[in-house]
């Protein structure tokens, strides 16, 4: 029997949490699914493009003629099915990589459209929504949005009224990330995409694909998308990828971001690897079995919380296209304690309790639950959320299924601490 006393976990929480697993046995088989045929699809890209034991080695300075790098770019490119790809340490984050596609695509007097609504708050201050230096605002690029329906559904014929002749780049953003609307399924980006180049065929469809990589079995890049985006410390780093993004499209885009990236005429020959390409190698191997652990505990999170009366979103039988979870709690106290709780499940840090403060950019006190042995890696276990109306906490990440659900367990259990009643 095991004893989740060990850490700390009652046996009615782990009997509470036993009672909801068994009901998500057909769920986590399905889950399993996708993972199993992205794997596949990992591995033949690894072999097609023969990857070997020299790839793993590092370069240093101008990083000329480093094959490891070059063969992982490739290995993206054949796992997204697109003509290239620029996998770097170079590219901060996420924010990095999505400010590189930008500027490599857009010009002074260009309009670039957002498809479904705002997109992620990053990005704000990048385009010019919010002002700042630098911005593609000040450049003469200008803003323009389509707003999803009532339901959070993309608006196709919104979005088709709002391509003019300056219209160069759309940008769809799979993942809700924190916004209220619906993450878009593969099979929505395409319909959005279908539209677009009805209209305006040489529109660049650009989608921010950070928290959905391998959450199905196809890609955006499967469905029109010219170039993807993401994060190496989500979903694609597999959890060892310890900084990195990567972009991957059609030649000449993949062309142009390499030199916005480096330099005009260096392009992606420069960049030395710094000896992290095993890790990036290897999590992008282990990805696929990652990012079905963190689904199977966004899954898991949904259904316990749900059992305790919370409203969860998405709910535990909708289908998932990203990693994230989102639990309305309601009070203050039961954010704090839900946050504590992930903390305390933690491998790192799992000793500090987190409080709110007052991060820049927001205009509610923030509390987050991270004990990652990545910075801010948020395919780790990780939870957050502002002190406001309604008290949501955003849940994601999980290297293993075994720690997401212990994670879910600890912050019932903190729940259960504040004097809520299990049922
Ligand atoms: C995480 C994320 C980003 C980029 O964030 P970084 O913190 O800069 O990596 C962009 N879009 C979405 C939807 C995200 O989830």
């Amino acid at each position: 029997m095991i004893d989740y006393s060990t850490v700390g976990i009652s046996p009615a929480v782990q009997a509470y949490g036993e009672k909801k697993e068994a009901e998500l046995t057909a769920r986590f088989a399905a889950i399993d699914r996708v993972a199993e045929a992205n794997q596949l699809k990992v591995l033949a890209a690894m072999q097609k493009n023969r990857l070997a034991e020299a790839h793993l080695g590092t370069s240093t300075g101008y990083g000329y003629n480093d094959a490891g790098r070059d063969t992982l770019a490739a290995v993206y490119a054949d796992t997204f099915h697109t003509e290239a790809a620029l996998v770097r340490p170079q590219i901060t984050c996420g924010t990095h990589a999505l400010t590189v596609g930008l500027w490599a695509c857009l010009h002074p007097g260009d309009e670039i459209l957002s498809a479904v609504g705002k997109p992620y708050d990053t990005l704000e201050e990048v385009i010019g929504i919010r002002p700042s230096a630098g911005s593609l605002a000040e450049y003469g690029i200008t803003y323009a949005q389509a707003d999803p329906d009532e339901n959070g559904d993309p608006d196709i014929p919104a979005i088709v009224s709002r391509i003019n002749e300056r219209t160069r780049l759309v940008e769809i953003q799979r993942s809700r990330g924190y916004s209220s609307r619906p993450t878009l399924s593969c099979e929505k980006i395409g319909q959005i995409i279908a539209a677009v180049k009805a209209v305006k065929p040489d529109v660049i469809c650009m989608v921010d694909n950070c928290y959905g990589e391998f959450a199905e079995e196809i890609e955006p890049s499967d469905v029109g998308a010219d170039l993807v985006v993401g994060s190496l410390i989500k979903n694609p780093g597999g959890g060892l990828a310890s900084t990195g993004g990567y972009l991957a499209g059609r030649q000449d885009i993949i062309d142009r971001c390499a030199y916005r990236l480096n330099a005009p005429g260096l392009g992606a020959e420069v960049g030395a690897s710094l000896g992290l390409l095993p890790s990036m190698f290897q999590g992008f191997f282990l990805a696929p079995t990652v990012t079905a652990s963190a689904i199977k505990g966004a899954v898991f999170a949904a259904s316990c919380f749900e059992g305790l009366g919370f409203e969860v979103i998405p709910r535990p039988e909708t289908p998932r296209y990203d990693i994230i979870q989102q639990v309305i709690l309601r009070k203050p106290e039961l954010l704090v304690a839900f946050c504590r709780g992930i903390q305390a499940a933690a491998p790192v840090d799992s000793f500090v309790a987190p409080e709110p403060w007052d991060m820049p950019g927001y205009d509610a006190p923030v509390i987050m639950a991270a004990g990652a042995f990545v910075q801010g890696s948020s395919i780790e276990l990780s939870a957050d959320g502002p002190l406001k109306e309604p008290y949501s906490v955003f849940f994601q990440g999980g290297l293993t299924w075994y720690h997401a659900k212990t994670g879910v367990l600890m912050a019932v259990q903190k729940l259960v601490d504040e004097g809520l009643t299990l049922c």
